[in-house]
């Protein structure tokens, strides 16, 4: 039992915030503080029953930080903020001797560059300090590098072939609307692809390669390949990986949209001059579009994430497909979220369960791939996010 902060109250921090709130037995209080407290006292008004108290913290000040945790004296901090605020807050974190955990690896504001050396480079003073950081405990990165050292540790002697397959099918009845914070959402998928093959990268055009995959219950969809964080950590730490990719649907109308946000320069995220105030396009384009915390309502259809993996098992080659398939309206009616905010903030409550029932601790900085899958799959179902495992079946990949 233990007292977790948590930061951040968008979309995937309400799901947090419901998830952890119905385990008192794990967490005995819980603090949710964000930069603007009305969205966490909204949230802890929808959970009820004073199982929540709120803050007000900008989480880019570290020394902010630092006075909030000195504060609430949290065991563990549980950032669902944004990838910007990881580093301000893993330095708080480091300077109170409090564990830390998020969900996405850290980005400079002036570049979309996703790697986890800027994280990692904190591995020797979370170890000295004794203290635990769990890196990238959401869906993807999350629940996926999880399948992955579940089919190592099961059904696997080594993994030769690794496919993330992420499909969104559902529909949220808008022209355009990015499914978690849209300014990241952007950043990820305007960029260049990536894939390791060999031993090395292979770097793509954005959305050059794409294969229609057929998702269990839905059908086929154009799947596209990008780079996607857990990648890097997957390779390094399952290294007999020959190739490793990640694949996303995209729908033609939002490719289309997409496109003519780059082309008018709205996704730029360089700070420009407008009536004398300086502006950064894609952060204006957030505050028109759709609020991906607010999409659930009218969102049918489903999700479907998993691995398609490919190795070898007592000397003899396996084909293997985990999945999960969640399902938008349930996620809606439970926490009146959609289902991208809903599979990511299952997990990231599961993690911190995790490292509060002492099964996930160990002084260093770490991926979840790091720690043992097993207590994490065995409460992932019951906890609304139930998976399928499939052999010696056609990958299409
Ligand atoms: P939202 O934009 O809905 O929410 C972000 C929250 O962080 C808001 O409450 C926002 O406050 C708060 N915030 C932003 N900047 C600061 C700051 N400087 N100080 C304090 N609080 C701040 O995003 P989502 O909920 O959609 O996503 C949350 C995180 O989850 C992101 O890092 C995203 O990358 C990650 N994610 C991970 C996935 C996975 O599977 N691993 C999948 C989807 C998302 P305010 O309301 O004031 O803006």
């Amino acid at each position: 039992m233990g007292k977790v902060l948590q930061i951040g109250a968008g979309g995937v921090g309400t799901v947090v915030a419901h998830k952890m709130a119905a385990l008192p037995e794990v967490f005995s209080e819980i603090t949710l503080a964000s930069r603007t407290k009305s969205k966490c006292d909204a949230v802890a008004q929808q959970i009820g029953g004073n199982r929540i108290k709120t803050a007000q913290v900008d989480a880019d000040n570290v020394e902010q930080l630092i006075a909030l945790i000195n504060e609430e004296k949290p065991d563990l901090v549980v950032n669902v903020a944004l990838p910007y605020q990881d580093l301000p807050i893993m330095d708080a974190c480091l300077a109170t001797k409090t564990s830390y955990m998020d969900t996405a690896n850290y980005e400079p504001k002036e570049e979309a560059k996703f790697e986890y050396s800027w994280q990692w480079a904190y591995k020797k003073r979370f170890e000295e300090a004794g203290i635990t950081a769990i890196l990238g405990c959401g869906f993807d990165p999350g629940v996926t590098s999880i399948f992955t050292a579940h089919a190592a540790k099961h059904h696997f002697d080594e993994i030769h072939y690794l496919d993330i397959v992420d499909c969104n099918a559902g529909d949220h009845h808008h022209a355009f609307a990015t499914n978690f914070n849209p300014e990241i959402n952007i950043r990820e998928v305007t960029q260049k692809g990536k894939y390791w093959e060999n031993g090395q990268w292979v770097w793509t055009e954005p959305h050059e390669i794409h294969k229609p995959l057929n998702y269990p219950g839905i059908g086929p969809k154009e799947s596209y390949l990008i780079y996607h964080e857990e990648l890097e950590s997957l390779v390094k730490n399952f290294p007999t990986i020959k190739r490793a990719r990640f694949w996303m649907t995209f729908g033609q109308e939002y490719l289309t949209h997409l496109r003519v946000i780059q082309n008018i320069g709205m996704a730029r995220i360089d700070p420009i001059m407008y009536n004398g105030v300086e502006i950064v396009p894609i952060q204006f384009l957030k505050a028109v579009l759709p609020n991906p915390g607010e999409l659930g309502e009218n969102y049918q259809g489903w999700t479907s994430i998993g691995c398609r993996i490919k190795g070898i098992k007592d000397g003899k080659e396996r084909t293997y497909y985990i999945y999960n398939n969640c399902s938008h309206e349930a996620a809606y009616k439970e926490t009146g979220t959609q289902a991208v905010s809903y599979t990511t903030g299952v997990p990231a409550a599961l993690g911190a369960e995790m490292y509060m029932k002492g099964l996930w601790r160990k002084p260093g900085v770490w991926n979840v791939e790091d720690f043992d899958p097993d207590p994490f799959l065995a409460r992932l179902g019951e906890q609304g996010l139930p998976w399928v495992e499939k052999f010696d079946l056609d990958l299409e990949l």
